[in-house]
This record gives structure tokens, C-alpha cells and sequence, in this order.
């Protein structure tokens, strides 16, 4: 077994020219970590020096690059190319940078503390939602407790534990990729679409296309906004739409689509602009690529 350490920056292959965005190690503990720089990797004695050497995933080849990785305190400080910028960052280490570090590693443990907190409500609620049969429980029965479900967005609709399953793992993965899209300094989401529908028409629903979401994640769409008018068409109800899908009760707009996303956005705590552009002026992402192919 490894640990992965990712860089802040990539290395480019001397060989194939390829990008080489991390490197096993086997100085921690050896149990398929993944750390960045920041990370605390050891315990807070200690202070070393690891040399290593870049290996090419693409050619598959030692690439006879030396890097140095340098741990103070336990705490992941940094990668250099040589020995002499690695001693210098351990020497550079002083009490008010650690605790800067340790101010850092706090917010990050009570991140990932939530984070786990999250995975185990769900876990529950669906032992719950199935064992109990909560989606038996017609409409004017249900209860205190039913309505009380944090995670009743993914579950009711879904047509088994796999399927609520999905659903909270992709809204998972659409927020944390909002959070990276926005601390990468991005504040200007581009969306658009790609069928045809005339404005003013009462029953639509329109598939949105965020390039960069859908390429990290490998969404087929963003989002879904569907008007009321469809919902009831189709016999469907907005509660049992997972958490992408919007409704709204509008006629069809640029404006109205515009607006349902950046409401979706801003009720979560995003702050992005939204701009709507046009499909030919979209660049496509990977899974929508892969789709016109077929
Ligand atoms: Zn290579």
C-alpha cells in the first residue's frame, strides 16, 4: 500500500511531455491517502526530508526527476525541486506559521467531520426510508417524523435505494464542484442549452449544459428546468424531482431559465454570476462529446 500526494502545480513529463499531477509515497501510512500540500501527513514531531523521484503515468516511466517533499510538524509543507529550497522551507518554519497552518488544518478537520456526518445521515435515513416503507405513506399521512427525512429530496421518487443512492452522490459531487469551481476564483457560470423551444410556450422542460461541471463530473447536464404546465402534462411531482431539477411557473425564456438556475444557486449559498450563451458558443464538454458520437 501508498499514499498520493498531489502538487499544487503540475510537473510535465521530460520523456512524453505528458502532465504528472501526483506521486506515491510510502513514508506515511500507507493507507491510499490522498494529501496536498497543507495536509497534516505525520505526527507533530516530525520533521524530515523525503526525496523522491517522478514517475509517468502516461509512458509509464521513471522519469529520473528528483523532488524533494518536506514534512515540519507534521504538516505537509511543500515540494522542491532540490535539497537545498527543501532544508530552507524547514528552516523557514516558526511558531506563527504553524499556527497559521494549525488554524487551517481545523477548519479542514470540521469539513471533513461534517462531511462524514453527511455520508452517515444518509445511510440512516435510507435504512429508514426502506425498513419503515416511507414510500408507501400516502400524502395526508404522513408524519412528523416522514417530514423530518434531511435527505427525503433524494428518496422520494427514486424507484429503489440505488437510485436515491445516485441521486445524493451526484448532488454531492455537483456541489463540491460548485465549491472548487468557485474558490479556483471562477465566479461567472456559462450555461446554455441546446434544443429549440419558442418563447412563450407553456409546457417545456430544457436540459443546462455547465461545461466545466459536466467535464469534472461527468454530467450529461446540469441542471433541468421544467415548467409546471409539463410537470402535470407528464403526471410528475416536483417533490419527487432529485434536487437538480427545477420548476418553475413561467412560459419559456432565456430570462426565466436564467433566473431559475441562479436562484438554485444563490438558495445554496453560491454566489456566481450566471450567464446564458449560446450552444455555438459553448466549447462541449467531454460526456456531451462522447454522447454525439454515438
Ligand atoms: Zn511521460
Amino acid at each position: 500500500m501508498f499514499d498520493t500526494i498531489y502538487f499544487d502545480k503540475n510537473y510535465v513529463c521530460p520523456l512524453c511531455g505528458g502532465k504528472i499531477e501526483s506521486v506515491q509515497v510510502k513514508e506515511f501510512e500507507n493507507i491510499l491517502k490522498k494529501y496536498r500540500i497543507k495536509d497534516c501527513v505525520a505526527h507533530a514531531e516530525d520533521m524530515r526530508i523525503v526525496r523522491n523521484v517522478l514517475f509517468c503515468n502516461k509512458c509509464l516511466t521513471s522519469t529520473g526527476k528528483k523532488i524533494y517533499i518536506v514534512i515540519g510538524r507534521g504538516i505537509l509543507l511543500g515540494i522542491t525541486d532540490t535539497l537545498d529550497e527543501a532544508t530552507k522551507l524547514l528552516n523557514e518554519m516558526n511558531l506563527e506559521r504553524i499556527i497559521l497552518w494549525y488554524h487551517e488544518l481545523y477548519q479542514r478537520y470540521m469539513d471533513e467531520q461534517r462531511e462524514k456526518a453527511s455520508y452517515r445521515r444518509f445511510l440512516d435515513e435510507l435504512h429508514e426510508w426502506y425498513s419503515k416503507r416511507f414510500y408507501e405513506i400516502p400524502e395526508d399521512q404522513k408524519s412528523r417524523r416522514f417530514l423530518c427525512i434531511w435527505n427525503r429530496r433524494h428518496f422520494e421518487g427514486a424507484l429503489s435505494p440505488v437510485e436515491a443512492i445516485e441521486r445524493f452522490i451526484t448532488c454531492k459531487k455537483l456541489l463540491e464542484t460548485l465549491n472548487e469551481v468557485w474558490l479556483e476564483g471562477k465566479e461567472i457560470l456559462e450555461i446554455y442549452y441546446e434544443v429549440e423551444i419558442t418563447a412563450g410556450e407553456e409546457s417545456w422542460s430544457v436540459d443546462i449544459y455547465q461545461d466545466d461541471i459536466n467535464e469534472r463530473c461527468g454530467f450529461n447536464w446540469t441542471w433541468k428546468v421544467i415548467s409546471k404546465k409539463k410537470l402535470k402534462i407528464d403526471g410528475e411531482k416536483e417533490n419527487e424531482l432529485p434536487d437538480w431539477c427545477i420548476v418553475v411557473d413561467e412560459p419559456f425564456s432565456d430570462e426565466v431559465v436564467h433566473k431559475a438556475v441562479h436562484k438554485w444557486l444563490s438558495v445554496r449559498g453560491y454566489e456566481f454570476d450566471v450567464k446564458m450563451i449560446a450552444v455555438e458558443h459553448a466549447k462541449g464538454s467531454e460526456p456531451l462529446k462522447e454522447r454525439a458520437d454515438l
